[in-house]
């Protein structure tokens, strides 16, 4: 009897990082457009600058 193979959804192999000059190469389990240090930058970025603690 054949065993069946999960299929895993993975990203295409050896891609880089789409941030300039970042050699990163993202996980074929990461299938964002940039590497994790990359990602939290931008979303960082994305958040409204007033959150000072009072
Ligand atoms: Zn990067």
């Amino acid at each position: 009897m054949e065993v069946p193979i999960k299929k895993v959804k993975t990203s295409l192999k050896g891609r880089k990082c789409k941030y300039s000059h970042c050699k990163h190469i993202l996980s074929i389990y990461n299938h964002e457009d940039y590497c994790h240090v990359h990602l939290g930058l931008l979303a960082y970025d994305h958040k409204p600058k007033a959150m000072k603690a009072s």
